[in-house]
């Protein structure tokens, strides 16, 4: 049997640059990795290609 203890766990790191994480800006190091995954993530959401439908075109109120 296998046993691991439990007070061999790994401190946290930041994802981005592998820094000790601050509180803060958990559970990123500082503003600034926390921005370069904020923006990985919204350019993965902007290359998803979205169907646009232009629903401006039927808002005749009777105006004339
Ligand atoms: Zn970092």
């Amino acid at each position: 049997m296998t046993e691991i203890p439990l007070g061999r766990r790994r401190p946290p790191r930041c994802p981005i640059c592998g820094a000790t994480p601050e509180p803060r800006f958990h559970p990123f190091c500082s503003a600034r990795c926390a921005d370069v995954d904020l923006n990985r993530w919204l350019t993965g959401v902007y290359a998803i290609p979205a169907s646009e439908s232009e629903d401006d075109d039927q808002e005749n109120e009777g105006r004339e």
